[in-house]
């Protein structure tokens, strides 16, 4: 892929700089972001942990045991909030005599270390429990989203050769009996059973294999470069990659969620992903229990009001959510946000896809709180770009590098090589220096793809950006998704902002339509919020706001309205569907469409 020219047109700077405050009532753990850049190494953020005798590392040591030993046994670690209106806590101690059992479990079942544990379950305790007991045991987790159909689970399992699946009765009824002969290698299947539930023949019920076990185990010696975690992408872009993580990535999950999080002991934090997107594991899973605070762990699925009580009821300090939830928010309005009691939020964050200036600024009315964004993807691992909390917020953009991470923008060279492009305000490829701790280590399956994904010492993330003279990065788009029109290169989420500000626009998706003059002309698809019609005049309004807003060059020349953008389970936009669509092309891999 080789980069266009810059171009001159640009969003940064349409909204106003939220500054950081000038005092705190708590004060952030990154206080001075270009002394702690400067100051940081990995060696220090590791040190930050306890490690296990001998150099190794492992993650549930590092989540649960450690503080236990320092005496915050009691502490609760998960509070867990049933779809059905109940809740209940563990603590540190109970999630870590659970994990216990659970290693035994596997022990017993004669799971060898480095084997495949996968879990096909909504958000329950007994998903944490095989998590943490997985990683004790020294096995490797990878969790599937529970709506996956039987063909994605089948494809999944058979790329990671699942040995264990720990799933519930019903999913596996439902999803997996029928596809279980074609999976050789898939031994044994724990399944949860409640209320009076059947086990299913060919499964064991997890309940009494980890009552039966004990609940002391001596976590396994791992080391820091030991395989722990398969993660599968989210297929936004195409079929989804299995990216292999390992032990010690636990070092940045720590200390990103302190920088960037600003996560603390005494937190109730709330991240909404499910583990079957990274962020639900990393940091919905990894990154809290590290920080020895509790997080709640919500079973039910996005209904505004419901989340407004628990923000409210659990008095949640820290809430890192995503941007098609923060905008399904807005479409609620901000009203209903300030009908709740919110005063005990600190810190709100975002990640997933880009948050549109407007959401930035939203929060501060409805929460008193702006959100703050940050970049990352599975490859990575954990966060790598964020707007921190102690530094001014230039709303649209990802915000500065984490320390310990170098992050360039880079152009393509005919020799296949990459260049690094110096000057500020030039779209390019987002690359990152190797050897933060948390980067994936191959795609399952795939080495010629990982082989792809370097050059010249940089790590290619496949997404466009620019950074502006003061080091903000800004992004442009999937490098799939960019658009080239006319000789410009156009990034779909800055005409999306421009539509989102509209005060119609739900959601907006931007592609770009081969044309036989402009090679491409930009072609959006828009959903409108309660209370707007579809209709030409509509359509003319929206077309006319985004050429004032953008240029004629840059405008959307069509607009098309659909009741909803097809999104993927972790809440992406589908673009290359719409475009599937629009130019009547195969849909390709949809195994991840999130299908309402
Ligand atoms: P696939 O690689 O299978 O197409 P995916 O890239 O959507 O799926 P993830 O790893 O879950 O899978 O998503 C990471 C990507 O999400 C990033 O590469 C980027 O394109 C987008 N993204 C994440 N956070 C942000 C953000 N704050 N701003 C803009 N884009 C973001
Ligand atoms: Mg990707």
């Amino acid at each position: 892929m080789s980069v266009p020219e810059a171009t001159s047109h640009g969003y940064a700077g349409a909204f106003r700089v939220i500054p950081a405050p000038a005092s705190w009532d708590v004060t952030p753990n990154l206080t001075d972001y270009g002394a702690t850049r400067a100051s940081f190494t990995w060696e220090a953020a590791r040190a930050g942990l306890e490690g296990l005798p001998g150099g190794g590392l492992n993650i549930a040591h590092e989540a649960l045991d450690r503080h236990v030993a320092a005496g915050r046994g009691a502490h609760v670690a998960i509070r867990w909030l049933a779809r059905a209106g109940d809740r209940r806590d563990f603590t540190y101690a109970e999630l870590s005599e659970q994990a216990n059992r659970f290693a035994n479990v596997l022990a017993n079942l004669g799971v060898q270390r480095g084997q495949r544990v996968f879990s096909l379950a909504g958000r329950i305790p007994e998903l944490y429990v095989a998590a943490l007991g997985t990683w004790k045991y020294g096995a490797v987790f990878s969790p599937l989203f529970s709506a996956f159909g039987p063909e994605p689970i089948k494809q999944r399992l058979a790329i990671g050769d699942g040995r264990v699946l720990v799933t519930t009765s019903a999913l596996y009824a439902r999803k997996v009996a029928g596809i279980r002969a074609e999976l050789a290698g898939l031994a044994h299947v724990l399944v949860v059973a409640r209320d009076g539930e059947e086990i299913p023949a060919g499964t064991l019920g997890l309940d009494g294999l980890l009552r039966a076990a004990s609940d002391r185990f001596a976590t396994a010696a791992t080391m820091p470069a030991d395989e722990a975690t398969i993660h599968f992408t989210s297929g936004t872009t195409g079929k989804p990659k299995g990216a292999v993580h390992v032990h010690e990535a636990v070092v940045a999950h720590h200390i990103t969620g302190s920088y960037a999080l600003d996560l603390r002991p005494d937190d109730i934090f709330w991240c909404t992903a499910d583990p079957g997107w990274v962020t639900g594991t990393s940091y919905g899973i990894i990154s809290p229990l590290t920080h020895g605070l509790t997080s709640i762990v919500d079973e039910a699925e996005f209904d505004a009001e419901h989340w407004y009580q628990v923000l409210d009821r659990e008095r949640v300090t820290v809430w890192y959510t995503a941007p098609t939830a923060i905008r399904m928010l807005m479409r609620a309005g901000a009203d209903l946000a300030r009908s709740y009691n919110l005063s005990s939020l600190r810190f709100a964050g975002s990640v997933g896809e880009p948050l549109n200036p407007e959401a930035v600024v939203w929060g501060t009315e409805a929460l008193g709180l702006p959100f703050h964004d940050n970049w990352w993807q599975t490859e990575t691992g954990g966060i790598v770009i964020a707007n921190f909390r102690a530094v001014d917020i230039r709303p649209g953009s990802m915000g500065l590098p984490l320390p310990g991470f170098e992050v360039g923008i880079v152009d393509h060279r005919e020799d296949g090589g990459v260049s690094v492009i110096d000057r500020p305000d030039v779209d390019g490829e987002l690359a990152i220096r190797p050897g933060w701790p948390s980067m994936f280590r191959g795609y399952l399956g795939d080495e010629e793809r990982y082989r792809k994904a370097f050059a010249n010492g940089w790590y290619l993330t496949g997404d466009l950006a620019r950074r502006d003279g003061d080091g903000y990065y800004w992004f442009v788009g999937r490098a799939d998704d960019v658009i080239k029109s006319s000789g410009h290169l156009i990034g779909p989420f800055e005409v999306e902002s421009a539509l989102l500000e509209h005060v119609a626009v739900a959601e907006a998706g931007v592609i770009g339509k081969p044309d036989a003059i402009a090679g491409n002309i930009v072609k959006a698809f828009v959903s409108l919020k309660p209370g707007f019609e579809e209709s030409d005049a509509l359509r003319r309004e929206l077309l006319g706001h985004a050429r004032q807003r953008l240029g004629a060059a840059v405008a959307p020349k069509e607009i098309a309205f659909l009741p909803a953008l097809p999104r993927t389970r972790s809440g992406k936009i589908m673009r290359r569907l719409l475009r599937a669509w629009e130019l009547g092309l195969p849909e390709g891999d949809l195994s991840t469409l999130e299908s309402s």
